[in-house]
């Protein structure tokens, strides 16, 4: 059976739909997106579906999170598929609120993240989750649920919308769902469906490296940069060279770890053509 989920553009009316369902006693999700839905973000609202008695999809392609040379513009939008793919499941509304609603003229308030925003994607995209934290926190004032559903594989996203929400005591709960893969190990994205298929081929040494990491440490490997140079020796493999960063960090701070002794999160951006991917694995000694 599908029912396509109602849609919900003014700001005032999303907040009314959770506040009176909350107050009938139902336990409301809700689900931040961009948009251009995937399994990945399926698996979210399937994660809703069975915690939460209401399930809010919010769809917003936030331009304070892009910097002035990404893909703001051309970042695929695709409403009406997206419904289609929610109408498998159940999703009381579908929040999209407009971009004059959620910045204004005369909007200058931004929220400063927390200090574990800085490496990695902070130093690669300055602004980025100052972007990411403002408009979670304006996407929980309107939309308050008791729970809201983020995914793995945007690893230092989750510990910043954490930190955030702990800091600035929103009084919704975090849950972060593991991280939906093709067949072969491509961490599911948005952006994949830019790669021509030769990209997607050279797009799978991310998670390859990753798996060629967590097999390196079931091993008894301890040293980082051993690791590091093996996942490096992969990209050049396979002819990718634009690597913003590949990493081994502490789980929670993601402070940079020279030998592992307890577990590690391995993280990694780069450019495949011109599409940006990340991914990362937490790896268990
Ligand atoms: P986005 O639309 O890319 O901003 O993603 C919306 C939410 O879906 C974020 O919490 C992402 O981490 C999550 N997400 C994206 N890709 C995946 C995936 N492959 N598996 C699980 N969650 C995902």
């Amino acid at each position: 059976m599908t029912t396509t989920p109602s849609l919900i553009d003014r700001p005032e009316a999303m907040f009314q739909l959770v506040r009176a369902r909350q107050q009938r006693g139902a336990r409301v999700g809700v689900i931040p997106t961009m948009g251009a839905l995937h399994e990945g973000h399926l698996s979210l609202v399937e994660a809703s579906n069975r915690a939460c008695d209401v399930t809010i999809v919010t769809i917003f392609v936030n331009p304070a999170q892009f910097g002035p040379q990404e893909d703001f513009q051309k970042y695929p939008r695709t409403l009406e598929s997206d419904l289609e793919a929610l109408a498998k499941f159940k999703v009381d509304a579908v929040f999209t609120p407009r971009n004059e609603d959620m910045y204004p003229p005369g909007y200058s308030t931004y929220v400063d993240p927390p200090r574990v925003a800085q490496p990695w994607e902070g130093e690669h995209r300055p602004g980025h989750f100052r972007g990411v934290a403002t408009v979670v926190l304006k996407l929980f004032q309107l939309c308050p649920a008791d729970v809201a559903f983020f995914g793995a594989k945007d690893y230092q996203q989750t510990l910043v919308v954490r930190r955030m929400v702990e800091d600035l005591t929103v009084p919704s709960r975090i849950e972060i769902i593991p991280t939906l893969r093709e067949a072969d190990g491509l961490a599911m994205s948005s952006r994949n469906r830019y790669l021509t298929p030769p990209q997607r081929k050279q797009a799978l040494t991310l998670s390859r490296s990753l798996e060629l990491a967590a097999q390196m440490v079931a091993g008894g490997e301890r040293a980082s940069h051993r690791i590091l140079a093996a996942m490096h020796a992969e990209f050049a493999a396979a002819g990718i060279t634009d690597i913003d960063y590949v990493a081994i960090a502490d789980p929670d701070t993601l402070a940079a770890i020279d030998e592992i002794r307890s577990p590690v999160v391995a993280l990694i951006a780069a450019r495949v053509g011109e599409t940006r991917l990340i991914d990362n694995r937490l790896l268990t000694p």
